[in-house]
């Protein structure tokens, strides 16, 4: 397979040998066709010499994703499955809540972490995406709000959460790479404030996201707040104890001088008791974070529930007296299986409200 044009960063392209001898404005136009315009067709390049357009196309790939599903829900939620050129699909979604339409977007084919609470997780993992299959995805759902804009929203910039399919910390040097693309100025250009890695916390990524520091938004999924608890609901990141993800979390927060936010999903029965809020509020307490509530949304198989309102409103009142910031997040699109822990690789018999 060739690899892809768009897992490279604007400076990496314009090395590429087959700019060799041509005038420097050359790799702009290409920079330009690639990233701003986003165009996927060669030909669509129309200020390039056609030479360099048949070269090109005979050593890059400009395209990786297929549209296979396009989704609507009734609450404007849009859900994309997207076939990639080996064959295997993942999910992107568009959710047009707040101020901004949110991307979620994916990092892996599948997910190794096998949390109980997620469909993600069933089959596993297969590979992890490529730079250019990541940023293709942000491409094609800004195609899909200029095609068909939802009318509140004018042209604003989106906010990019990778909550997708996947741990993004496990395919981490292709996520940073992805991300060095979408945070470029001539890449596409989107601030580092309205982007959100979200992780289950392994510790040697942690240790690299501190590293690098790319300055965006992070979520520490916690699902437990012993180690004991969590490697229940979340086997895999269990394995990381929670107090070295808390405390990682923390000096990443420190270091991008933005707060760190710790996701916690309402599980009826097993996450929802005065006392985990108590301890969630204790693995808090310092400053670094605000916590996110998500009721935990239901899968067409086994036999977890959401808590039910009052439990919820509880917890969240031990978190907020104990002066922790804590909201509840709900989740778009539950009707079309878009919500947080609803997204898997293939599409499921019956889909409603399909568009286009
Ligand atoms: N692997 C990464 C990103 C994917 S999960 C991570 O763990 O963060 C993104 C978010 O969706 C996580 O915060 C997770 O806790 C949440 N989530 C997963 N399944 C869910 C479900 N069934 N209901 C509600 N939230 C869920």
């Amino acid at each position: 397979m060739k690899p892809l044009l768009r897992s490279l960063v604007p400076e990496q392209i314009a090395q590429i040998p087959e700019l060799k001898g041509l005038p420097t404005f050359r790799a702009a136009q290409l920079v330009n066709w690639v990233f701003e315009q986003g165009v996927f067709q060669w030909q669509q390049m129309k200020n390039l010499p056609q030479q360099l357009r048949d070269t090109m196309s005979e050593v890059y790939d400009l395209g990786a994703l297929e549209v296979e599903t396009r989704l609507v829900s009734e609450d404007g939620t849009r859900k994309f499955l997207f076939k990639l050129r080996d064959g295997q699909t993942i999910e992107s979604v568009i959710i047009p809540m707040g101020d901004h339409p949110t991307f979620c977007i994916s990092s892996q084919v599948g997910c190794a972490m096998a949390c109980s609470f997620c469909a993600t997780a069933r089959g596993g993992l297969v590979r992890h995406l490529e730079p250019g299959e990541i940023v293709e995805q942000i491409l094609m759902l800004r195609r899909d709000l200029i095609d068909d804009p939802y009318p509140h929203f004018d042209d604003r910039q989106p906010n990019v959460v990778y909550m997708g399919m996947g741990e993004p910390l496990d395919n981490w040097d292709n996520v940073e790479q992805s991300l060095s693309i979408i945070m470029h100025n001539e890449g596409l250009n989107i601030s580092r404030r309205r982007i959100q890695i979200s992780t289950s916390g392994p510790a040697s990524g942690l240790q690299q996201l501190i590293k690098s520091n790319p300055g965006v938004g992070l979520t520490l999924s916690l699902g437990g707040t012993t180690d004991e608890s969590r490697k229940r609901t979340m086997p895999v990141p269990g394995r990381t104890g929670v107090q070295e993800a808390v405390d990682l979390s923390a000096a990443y927060a420190r270091n991008s001088r933005l707060k760190a936010t710790l996701a916690w999903v309402l599980i009826a029965g097993q996450t929802d008791s005065p006392e985990q809020a108590k301890q969630l509020a204790a693995l808090a307490s310092r400053g670094a974070f605000k916590v996110n509530l998500i009721p935990m949304n239901r899968l067409d198989y086994g036999k977890l529930e959401p808590s039910n309102l009052e439990n919820i409103l509880a917890f969240q009142n031990v978190l907020t007296d104990k002066g922790i910031p804590a909201f509840i997040r709900a989740s778009g699109g539950q009707d079309i299986a878009a919500a947080c822990g609803q997204l898997r690789r293939r599409r499921q018999a019956k889909e409603p409200s399909q568009k286009k």
